[in-house]
Order: structure tokens, then sequence, then C-alpha cells
């Protein structure tokens, strides 16, 4: 995975930025001759041609991670306590949640930007193949640094012995520079602000060509901007994620938020754009299925936002650290005031009213009807908008069978009353 997935990365730029999305491949699949060909120039040429490691990409994306470093450090927010640390003897991290009053500084200062033309925001997406080499690079030397510094501090936990394990899976739990910590800064503030901008970027550039912006490259700026914007606003709920209490920082996050999710999460936008540069001609749609699509964007946002918030809100009230912040949008339903659960001898409680009464698994469903309308309001006219689609039903269910069998260890028969209570995981009566 860690050669495998960013040479899948600069294959799938190459088929964007100069096949139009077409997943292209030797001419003679059991030529080596044609391999040659192949790799060297459809492949290899174009990346040195339009992915080098420039300076201005450099410049964009480091300035970019050290802005939102500092801010992490030094933006005001509520501290919440993390879950107690078996290796810490229990103590609770402390956490501050700045992202929300981040994230509007930083598009407060990039509307200044743009408006002043200082950075015209459209240069990222014309530098977008030199950024992500500085992504990858950023990746692989930040997994390396954590790496050789918690060995160096003999701050490792649960390692295998094997080097290549280790390093994919990490080696220290919660890194932290100061106030910040580098897993849940990783995680919240880099990919899904990354992910906005490039597709403001492609907005900007469509109109600086043409005059005007789609629907479609409307609807991509919304989607992507409300995805950052919860992550931000539900802040204070991440600390007791799995990812955070238990996962270590190790290339598989460190790679995925550095440069994954940012630079495979935009393909319809991308898509979107350099169809209307090559041809001429931008994507559009019939109104109706413009219409229809925003309808399943949002639908899949309200589930996903009011989903993830009932829970969270719940489970918090419960430790006593819930707390109401005024991040916008405050959903209709996202706090469940009277809400149904099942005890169980564990002492946790399943909460089974709200999306929780219909499915195990609500904001799933939300979250993946979301991902395909990023897929469908591009058209049917190239695989790539549709793989962040696939790959995230695939991490879904996958997490979704790891989740219940540990739900099952850990509740025993509690969790099976909890099952029989609510029999569906996705869709009801569906699955
Ligand atoms: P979940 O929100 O599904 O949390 C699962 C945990 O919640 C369970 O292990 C259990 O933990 C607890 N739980 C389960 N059922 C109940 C219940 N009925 N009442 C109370 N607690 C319950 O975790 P994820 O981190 O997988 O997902 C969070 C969000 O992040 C989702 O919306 C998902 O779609 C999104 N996501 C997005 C990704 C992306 O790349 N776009 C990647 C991954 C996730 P316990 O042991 O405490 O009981």
């Amino acid at each position: 995975m860690m050669i495998g997935f960013p040479l899948l990365m600069y294959y799938f730029w190459v088929c964007l930025e100069y096949y139009q999305g077409k997943l292209i491949s030797p001419e003679h699949l059991f030529s080596m001759a044609s391999w040659q060909d192949f790799l060297v120039h459809d492949i290899w040429d174009h990346i040195k041609l339009g992915a080098a490691p420039t300076w201005t990409a450099f410049f964009i994306y480091g300035g970019y991670v050290l802005f939102s470093f500092i801010l992490a450090a030094v933006m005001p927010g509520p501290v919440v306590e993390g879950l107690p640390v078996p290796s810490l003897k229990g103590e609770k991290l402390k956490y501050i949640c700045n992202g929300l009053s981040s994230w509007y500084v930083t598009l407060a200062l990039s509307g200044v930007l743009q408006y002043t033309k200082w950075f015209d925001l459209a240069l990222i997406v014309d530098n977008f193949g030199g950024i992500m080499t500085v992504a990858i690079l950023w990746g692989f030397i930040m997994s390396t640094l954590v790496y050789v510094i918690s060995t160096a501090k003999g701050t490792n936990h649960r390692m295998s012995g094997n080097f290549f394990y280790d390093y994919f899976m990490g080696a220290c739990l919660n890194p932290r520079i100061g106030p910040v910590d580098l897993k849940m800064w990783a995680e919240i503030r880099v990919p899904w602000p990354v992910l906005f901008y490039i597709t403001l970027s492609c907005m900007i550039k469509q109109y600086e060509n043409s005059g005007t912006v789609t629907a479609p490259i409307c609807f991509m700026l919304l989607a992507h901007f409300l995805y950052s914007n919860a992550c931000q606003k539900g802040e204070e709920c991440i600390p007791p994620s799995w990812d955070i209490f238990y996962e270590k920082d190790g290339f598989m996050l460190i790679f995925w938020n550095m440069a994954g999710v940012p630079f495979t999460y935009c393909y319809s936008s991308i898509y979107l754009l350099k169809t209307e540069l090559a041809t001429g001609t931008p994507i559009t749609h019939s109104t109706p299925y413009t219409i229809f699509l925003f309808v399943c964007l949002l639908l899949g946002y309200y589930v996903f936002d009011t989903g993830n918030s009932q829970k969270n809100r719940f489970r918090m009230e419960q430790v006593g650290t819930f707390m109401m912040r005024n991040g916008f949008p405050q959903l209709p339903w996202g706090h469940l005031k009277h809400p149904t659960y099942i005890t169980t001898e564990h002492g946790n409680l399943l909460l089974t009213s709200g999306w929780w009464g219909i499915a195990r698994k609500p904001h799933y469903t939300g979250d993946l009807l979301m991902a395909l309308s990023w897929g469908l309001i591009t058209g049917f006219g190239s695989f790539l908008p549709y793989f962040y689609f696939c790959f995230f039903l695939c991490v879904l269910t996958h997490r979704v069978s790891r989740d219940m069998e540990r739900c099952a260890k850990k509740y025993g028969k509690d969790w099976d009353r909890y099952c029989e209570r609510v029999p569906y995981i996705f869709i009801p009566y569906v699955y």
C-alpha cells in the first residue's frame, strides 16, 4: 500500500490531467515494448512535465500546512478531555477544539487574498500535480519524523517488531508539539480544508476561463464546504473516537490525511474543470436531474450530520462532557432530548432513538449517499469521479464488519438485544 497508493494517485492524475478521465492502458497488454512505451511516454513523461515538486507548489502546500498548524496552536476554543489512556495510567489528555475559529479565519483570509489578488486561488489547480507531489513527499517525511522521534524518545506502543508493519501502523499514540495534538490536527485541519480549496480553485478557474460557473461545480463546492465545515464544527466529538483513542500515528493515518484524502476525493471537481478546458463545453445536466442531486446531497448531509451528532451528544451527556456549540448549521433533531437506550453490563448505554432507532449505521448511509452524489453530478463519462464512492464503500463495509465484531465481543448478550431492537445496518428493510 505504501508504494502502490502513491503510484495509483499518479496514474489517476495523468488520466485526469491529460486524457479527460479515461483510464489509459498499454496498447498491447502482453507486450513488453508496449508496456515500456506506456510507462515511459504516457506516464513518466507526463509526471515530469506536470507533477514536478516546484517551489510554487511547495509554498502553496507548505504555507497552508504551516498556517493551519499555527492556528491550531494559538486560536481560542473549548478544551475537551479524551478517554482515559491506559498507557498513561488512565490519564485523560486535553484537546483544544479551535477548529471552528481557525476555519473561519482561514476562510476570511483566503477571501481577502482572492479579492486583492495577492494570491489567486486558481493557482492551486494550475499547480495541482506539483502540489500533490509535495503532499506525497510530506506524507512520507512526516511519517518518518514521527516514527524516528517517538522511537528515540521511547514512546512507542504495541510494536510488532516488523519494521514495515510498525512504520505503516505507527509507533506512538499521541504525538504532540506544544498544545497541538498532531494526530487530531492532521485528521481535521489538513485534508478537508485542502479538499475544499481544491474545489474552490476549480470554480475560480472555471470563472476566469469562461466568465461563468456551472451548477455541477457549485454542487461540488457546496459538498466539500459542508464536509469540511462539519469536521470543524463537531471537532469536540473527535477525541473519544477510535482513531484518536486507539489508532497509532503512523503512515496509514498521516499519509492518508496529508495526501490521500485531499488529492483523491477531489476527482469530481478536477474532472468537471478539465473536461471543460479540453472540450470547450462545460458538463451540465437537465434542471430536474440537477435538483434531484442537490436534494440527495442535502438529504445525505442531514442524515450524516444529525446521525453523528445524536450519538456523540448522547454519549457526551453520559460522561458529562456535553457542550452546546454554535457552529453553523445546527440542524433540527441533532440533539435528542429524551432518548431511549439499552443499558449494558459493561456500563455504556446504546442509543435506540432518533436515527439510531432506525438503523445501526445511519450516518454511514448519509455519508455514502453524499459520496455517490459527488460522482453522479459529473455524469457518466469517467470512472474517476466514482472512485471515492467505490473506495469509501469498501472502507465503510470493512469498518462495519470490524465494528460489529468488536461490539458483539464487548457487549455480549446486550449487543444481541440491541441488534434485535435495531435489526438493519444501513437502510431499514433493505440491509
Ligand atoms: P462510528 O460513529 O460508527 O462509531 C462506532 C462506535 O460507536 C462503536 O464502536 C460503539 O463504540 C459506538 N456505538 C455504536 N452504536 C452505538 C449506539 N447505538 N449508541 C451509542 N454508541 C454506539 O465511527 P466512525 O468513526 O467509523 O464514523 C464516524 C463518521 O466518520 C461517520 O459518519 C463516517 O461515515 C465518517 N467517516 C468518514 C471517512 C471518510 O474518509 N470520509 C472515513 C471514516 C469515517 P463503543 O465501544 O464506545 O460503544
